[in-house]
């Protein structure tokens, strides 16, 4: 990477869909930006996931949950109750530190943010309550208000209890999409509705415009020749234009465009994002269901293409070719699938039933999509370079 653009990391913590199975844990993916990490969805088993791979747990500054429907949020209590060094309580007469009054000012990036739907910030604060879970750290929930969703009421009628703090958001739905739920000085996350059983959010992680490539040969030759502090050569890495000590403007490259990532959750149509979603570099995609005949031996004899896809929809989920389509639609520049049924094993990096498997899901995509497909398998960690 150049200097001053951060990595940015992908790794798979959870592939499966309905059922996990042996080799793939419920869903969730680890997002790391420099050092941060955001995680996207939190299904059961989640923090065990966190354990086995390279995401550092004290890292997770935040977490956007997709849908509430279980394999997708089962993992959220236990998560928070490891990174907020949670604990059931003392026993009578011994005091807990973490009932102590939160200090008044606590710095935005010391908050653990959660994002998600309608019920979310209820989940969160019951069952913490009803497992008796005392937090030691803040955390915040805002939340993404469909339409229809009733007004004033969050689900829930319990008082907020610190460490939650009261400065959540309830957040509207603008042109149907919800801009800017995060922004700060490098990156924008917006999220939009796609089409499940129930409702559910895409998000678009937006990375800012990025230092351009800078070629020292053009601009050190002038700094010596002025006796110009080569301190300057931070500024014109940034793309700002600096005067030298004779008058010579030397102007920085400009800027690139940064890297852009639609990660969506449960769907069987997402185009009522496309506004927001188009030229990713990644799109991560689910893919529950295939029709693989003459690979898949569960194959039903009756089924078609079309027949699988009709059920897979009826469902709220999608097939590969879905996925594919949706990817050449909004010229995604890599299609990562996840969200398998458990009749999909995850191990094809080491099975060879499993490989041919995954390989032909990943076909289908391509043949509708015609760019890169991977099929994503968990611990699976993926690069997201600029590019030119
Ligand atoms: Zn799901
Ligand atoms: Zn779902």
């Amino acid at each position: 990477m150049a200097p001053g653009v951060p990595s940015m990391k992908i790794t798979f913590l959870g592939t499966a869909s309905a059922q996990p199975s042996s080799t793939r844990n419920h869903s969730s993916l680890a997002l790391n930006i420099g050092g941060d990490v955001w995680l996207f969805d939190c299904g059961e088993a989640t923090q065990h996931q966190v354990q086995k791979s390279s995401v550092k747990m004290g890292k997770i500054q935040k977490i956007f949950i997709t849908h509430t429907h279980g394999d997708h949020i089962f993992g959220l209590l236990p998560l928070l109750a490891s990174r907020l060094n949670g604990a059931g309580g003392m026993a009578d007469g011994v005091e807990d530190p973490r009932l102590q009054s939160q200090p008044a000012q606590v710095d935005a990036h010391d908050v653990l943010e959660i994002y998600g739907p309608l019920g979310t910030r209820a989940y969160v604060r019951n069952g913490l309550a009803y497992t008796h879970t005392l937090l030691g750290a803040p955390y915040v929930v805002h939340e993404l208000r469909f339409p229809g969703d009733s007004a004033p009421g969050d689900y829930t009628e319990m008082p907020l209890r610190p460490p939650e703090l009261p400065s959540d958001r309830n957040i509207s739905q603008a042109n149907g999409i919800w801009q800017d739920i995060f922004a700060d000085e490098s990156i924008t996350v917006s999220a939009a509705p796609i089409l499940h059983s129930v409702p559910c959010v895409g998000y678009v992680v937006q990375e800012r415009p990025v230092p351009g490539k800078i070629d020292p040969k053009k601009y050190i030759p002038e700094l010596k020749r002025t006796k110009s502090p080569m301190s300057l050569m931070t500024k014109l890495q940034q793309g700002e234009s600096v005067t030298l000590l004779d008058g010579t403007v030397l102007d920085g490259p400009p800027r690139r465009p940064g890297r852009k990532l639609v990660i969506l959750g449960d769907t069987y149509d997402p185009s009522p994002m496309i506004s927001i979603a188009e030229d990713p570099h990644i799109l991560v995609h689910e893919a529950t269901n295939a029709h693989l005949p003459g690979i898949d031996p569960n194959t039903k004899e009756n089924d078609t293409f079309e027949s699988v896809e009709e059920r897979t929809k009826s469902r709220g989920h999608s097939t590969p070719q879905m996925a594919g389509l949706f990817a050449r639609r909004i010229r995604a520049r890599k299609l990562v699938l996840n969200h398998f049924s458990a009749r999909y094993a995850g191990d094809d990096d080491v099975d060879e039933e499993a490989k041919k498997v995954m390989t032909a899901i990943g076909s289908l995509a391509r043949e509708q999509y015609g760019g890169e497909v991977v099929c994503a398998r968990d611990l699976m960690s993926i690069d997201v370079p600029l590019g030119e």
